[in-house]
């Protein structure tokens, strides 16, 4: 690929949780020297401060106010780190309790609202590899390429259940799946920029495969132009 394109590409890759996405998109932006900017790490710091701020999740106009005047930035480094005016919340937002509201918040035009408009913003920056679940239907719809992750339930939350054990968290197979089918039927039944396939984006199904494969796949997808 040649330098100049390299600098303005724009890659999105969206999917339910635990397809890969994550994992995959942080190896081809390393690879193609694109930024990486992880938009499910914006709208978890925002279910966090609300939880925080014990502000009810099912508060839509403060929740909205929250996502208004906080600040969130991520860090490009290795470390990927994620503040929240001024707090290392990396860690944090990770835990069950904002997994459990994130989808909640995350369902809010106001909040969207916000955050989209930092993401467009951190696109102006350069290439990117950005992944979430609206990134190719709305974020940015003319991105030169959309890939669109999916896999079993059963897989995914196999996959989500082996991170957390490794991580030292006690929970059960069930609570994880129940957790991720919730979530995915949140994000796919929310009227603002539902979570789904754009027209022009390339399925992959990655129930099966490595993580290696599918870096392979999304490379000489990007690489022959499709
Ligand atoms: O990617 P991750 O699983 O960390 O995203 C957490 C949640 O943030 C998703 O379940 C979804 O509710 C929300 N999200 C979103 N739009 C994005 C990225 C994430 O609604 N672009």
């Amino acid at each position: 690929m040649k330098q100049r394109e390299q600098r303005t590409l724009k890659i999105a890759i969206d999917g339910p949780a635990g397809a890969g996405k994550s994992t995959v998109a942080k190896i081809v932006a390393k690879q193609l020297q694109l930024f990486y900017l992880d938009t499910g790490a914006m709208y978890r710091a925002i279910a966090y401060k609300t939880l925080k701020s014990r502000v009810p999740i099912d508060d839509e106009f403060r929740v909205s106010e929250i996502a208004k005047s906080t600040e969130v930035i991520l860090d490009h480094s290795d470390q990927r780190i994620v503040w929240c005016d001024g707090e290392n919340v990396t860690l944090d937002i990770r835990c069950p309790e904002v997994t459990r509201a994130v989808s909640v918040v995350a369902a809010y035009p106001g909040v969207r609202e916000r955050l989209v408009e930092l993401q467009r913003l951190e696109a102006k920056r350069g290439g990117v590899v950005m992944d979430g679940r609206d990134i190719g239907t709305y974020v940015l719809p003319d991105a030169d390429f959309k890939f669109f992750l999916t896999a079993t339930l059963e897989e995914r939350a196999k996959r989500r259940w082996i991170e957390l054990k490794k991580a030292g968290k006690e929970v059960t197979f069930q609570e994880v799946a129940q957790d991720m089918e919730q979530r995915d039927r949140l994000d796919t039944e929310r009227e603002v920029s539902p979570l789904k396939p754009a027209q022009d984006a390339i399925i992959l199904d990655t129930t099966g495969l490595t993580v290696e494969e599918l870096v392979a796949k999304i490379l000489a997808l990007a690489q022959e132009g499709k």
